[in-house]
């Protein structure tokens, strides 16, 4: 006899294309750092659905905010203009200290839209000869899945058959300023970086970097696209993972957090003098900077002021990292991170990232594998130290067993 949970698994995979591969727990309610599966069993989330529940799930003030403009308006698209974004706009963009926000969804849509922005500057601002623009990335990057977002992946499985690809774009090592100054010429408008590289396994740079790829960016009148859309909004212990080295990029890249884990919303933020170059026509979005979205947003903007978020952050992650660090010699090869996000590297003779998420799965601890053998603690920011130190042991126990 079928259970609830393989009865609802059959029917995604039967349903839907194979794009992922979920661990197999059905989740049906979620409160703070817990979910809860069909079949009643609860688990501590310490992925945080990629940072995008940095806030915890359905944190009272977020789904408050939303629940009262769900009942005034949701959607205008951007032909009218509505009461929500004006407020939204200006708190985010005082948050970031800049002047402007171009709001869109998703983040990869942030990211496109970072890269068009970029462009144009680069053609009527630094004056670039037409269609010769090019972008420096890192390798390991994660930006997102688009086409053009692909197309300067290093990681073949995102590129294979996706091709042709867009050009325009030179990949340099991350954390490598030296490899940054010899890529940047007279046709480069940006460097587009994650200060800290997510999907990668939590790659912090060596310390220094983000601020001379800043000095370098100025030196040679370059943009520094900022894509703070993981490490943004709390997750390292400051607003932004740039403030880690007192860096200010041109743009910064927003999402996940952004939206509270209630609604998808995307942003890109930058002053007057990058982002004024967009004209009414040129980009958009039907659901970019929508109530329902600003109202999320609002919300988030509100409790990141008050530095709360960010002091839990740093003082959660302290423990974490100490937590890890711990295990390290039994099974746990390296530990890297900033503040309440860890990436840890287990001894992949012992087993898969994939089979200790399984196992941790079984314990009632929800993590995620990249590459291989790492694995991603990254709790939301409700989480307790008590509840650390479950999910830590919860690690030790399974990598104790083989
Ligand atoms: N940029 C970074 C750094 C990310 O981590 C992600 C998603 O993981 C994206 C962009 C893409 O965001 P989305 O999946 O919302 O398109």
């Amino acid at each position: 006899q079928a259970t609830r949970t393989q009865d609802a698994i059959a029917l995604v995979e039967s349903s839907t294309a194979h794009n992922y591969h979920p661990l197999p727990v059905v989740v049906a309610e979620a409160e703070g750092a817990w979910v809860t599966d069909v079949e009643g069993r609860r688990y501590l989330d310490f992925l945080a659905a990629y940072s995008a529940v940095n806030f915890g799930h359905r944190h009272p003030d977020i789904v408050a905010a939303v629940k009262e403009q769900l009942d005034r308006v949701t959607l205008t698209s951007r032909a009218f203009h509505h009461d929500v974004l004006g407020p939204f706009a200006r708190e985010l963009a005082d948050l970031a200290g800049k002047e402007l926000v171009l709001p869109m969804n998703t983040g990869a849509e942030a990211v496109e839209t970072g890269l068009k922005v970029a462009r144009k500057w680069g053609y009527e601002v630094k004056g670039v000869p037409v269609d010769q623009a090019t972008i420096i990335v890192a390798e390991g990057n994660f930006h997102g899945r688009t086409i053009s977002v692909v197309s300067f992946s290093t990681d073949p499985v995102a590129r294979t058959h996706f091709g042709p690809f867009t050009p325009g774009f030179r990949v340099v090592p991350y954390g490598d300023a030296a490899a940054m100054a010899a890529a940047i010429d007279d046709t480069t408008v940006a460097v587009l970086i994650e200060p800290v590289q997510g999907e990668a396994g939590v790659v912090v740079p060596p310390a220094g970097y983000l601020a001379e790829v800043r000095r370098l960016c100025d030196e040679r009148q370059v943009l520094f696209v900022a894509d703070e859309i993981q490490s943004g909004l709390g997750r390292t212990g400051t607003t932004f993972a740039c403030e880690h080295e007192g860096v200010v990029p041109d743009l910064y890249l927003l999402g996940k957090a952004l939206g509270g884990g209630v609604v998808p919303v995307s942003a890109v933020v930058g002053d007057s003098d990058v982002l004024g170059v967009i004209h009414p026509g040129e980009h958009g979005s039907t659901f970019g900077g929508n109530p329902l979205a600003c109202a999320a947003g609002r919300a988030v903007v509100a409790m990141l002021s008050t530095g709360q978020w960010q002091r839990a952050a740093v003082e959660l992650g302290a423990h974490l990292h100490a937590r890890l660090s711990g295990l390290i010699g039994r099974g746990v090869v390296e530990v890297r991170g900033r503040g309440l996000w860890a990436g840890v590297d287990i001894n992949p003779e012992l087993m898969s990232g994939r089979e200790a998420c399984e196992a941790l799965l079984g314990e009632g601890i929800l993590v995620k594998d990249t590459h291989g053998s790492t694995i991603r603690f990254a709790p939301p920011l409700v989480v307790t130290r008590d509840e650390i130190d479950l999910a830590v042991d919860a690690l030790g126990r399974v990598l104790a067993a083989r």
